[in-house]
């Protein structure tokens, strides 16, 4: 074994090896919370042997929990025959792929997948997919998160993110989320495109009214405009459907003319895709236009073919479903004077706090074992692996009041 390959093995403590992250890695992300070492179903292991439940699943992304074995074996498999190819040649899983999703969106015909490696690329691909209506207008929604690259961060509302890199990409205004009249008067002749997410998750789990969204393709459509619907956090069967937009109990039916996907697309492993429903959406990126050196790599979509198989064979919307539910009811059930109320869908859920107290509370959880993520001063995020189990989720929900009370406590 190698020395650095050792190095990752040596039995470090935590403190020891979060000084040699601040030393090496650029910080962009502040200290870490922990360093992880090991992880299985709904488990990881930081690197002093703490156990800990994660609720947040590398933010939407380990939908089979860490380690599945069906993933594993799918992945070391393709690895071992094709491991790489550039796209001047495609290979099975890629092609295989492409399929599933366009079967899975129940896509028109004349529907095409472009791949990349993450969300804020296929976001990318989208914007620029739009450029090519020949209109430069684009209408986001404030508190939107669509990722850093240029052209996503021009999308994605957040000021402090914004401003450092500015000038981003012109032509994008932003409108409050969930409102017809705002988006109505945004949208004209010169707007290529309305960009959305089915529920806000960054913003703390934003979920709009189930007319949205149609008012939003009808508002499009008249103008001409394409309707991109962001499910990089959604998708992929985190809201108990495998795309938000189609949730039955979220969104009156809508077909969108672009998704994005990526998170949970891989099961861990970074793969994102744009779809685009119908030949006209289809064929506005054309040969040259856009491309990846990694996008639709085979052991990438390989990963991705395994997930779908593993959250179709293993019922996990239905378990999205039911689990989201349990926790949401439970909590509300519970009365803590601490919980506001659970917003959200399937196992993605904004727990609205009464007082700013998320970010002590995230860590009190952390030191009790739970994995959440504070996506607001007064917001808990939960969007745990889709295997989640009834003894897990009821776990969190006993542990919840007790964090909540000392951080209630503690607050001025
Ligand atoms: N779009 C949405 C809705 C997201 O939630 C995110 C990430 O949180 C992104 C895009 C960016 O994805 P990535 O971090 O994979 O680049």
């Amino acid at each position: 074994m190698s020395a650095d390959l050792q190095a990752t093995n040596s039995g470090l403590s935590g403190a020891a090896w979060t000084e040699r992250y601040s030393g090496a890695v650029m910080n962009t992300f502040g200290p870490p919370q922990r360093v992880l070492v090991r992880g299985e179903g709904c488990y990881v292991w930081d690197a002093d042997g703490n156990r800990y439940l994660d609720l947040l699943a590398g933010i939407a992304v380990n939908a089979l929990g860490h380690a599945h074995p069906f993933l594993v074996a799918a992945v070391t498999a393709q690895l071992a025959s094709l491991g790489h190819v550039s796209n001047f040649f495609a290979t099975a899983p890629q092609i295989a792929l492409a399929e599933r999703l366009l079967d899975l969106i129940d896509a028109p015909s004349g529907s095409r997948v472009f791949f990349t490696n993450s969300g804020t690329e296929a976001v990318e691909a989208a914007f620029k997919l739009a450029r090519r209506t020949g209109r430069t207008g684009m209408v986001a929604a404030e508190g939107a998160f669509h990722g850093r690259t240029m052209g996503a961060l021009a999308l994605t509302h957040k000021p402090a993110y914004r401003e450092p890199f500015e000038p981003l990409p012109g032509g994008v205004v932003h409108i409050p989320f969930g409102d017809v009249e705002a988006l109505e008067a945004a949208v004209g002749a010169g707007t290529a495109a309305v960009v959305l997410e089915p529920i806000q998750g960054e913003a703390g789990v934003r979920v709009p009214r189930a007319d949205y969204l149609p008012a939003a393709r009808r508002i499009t459509e008249q103008a001409g405009a394409l309707l991109i619907l962001d499910e990089v956090q959604t998708g992929i069967g985190r809201t108990g459907a495998w795309f938000a937009h189609r949730h039955p109990d979220l969104h009156e039916h809508v077909t969108p003319d672009v998704v994005t996907l990526a998170k949970g697309l891989g099961g861990g492993i970074p793969i994102g895709a744009v779809i685009a429903l119908g030949d006209g959406p289809a064929n506005l990126l054309g040969p040259g236009q856009h491309g990846s050196t990694f996008g639709g790599n085979p052991v990438a979509a390989a990963a991705a073919l395994a997930t779908l198989h593993v959250i179709e064979r293993d019922g996990l919307l239905a378990n999205a479903t039911a689990m989201g539910s349990r926790i949401a009811h439970a909590l509300l059930a519970g009365g803590h004077r601490g919980i506001g109320t659970v917003r959200g869908e399937g196992l993605l859920l904004g727990i609205v706090l009464t007082a700013p107290v998320a970010a002590r509370t995230r860590e009190l959880l952390l030191e009790s074992g739970f994995i959440v993520n504070s996506v607001d001063v007064d917001v808990l995020r939960l969007a745990p692996p889709l295997v989640l189990t009834a003894e897990q989720a009821d776990s969190f929900v006993e542990a919840l009041p007790r964090a909540l009370d000392r951080a209630l406590g503690e607050a001025p």
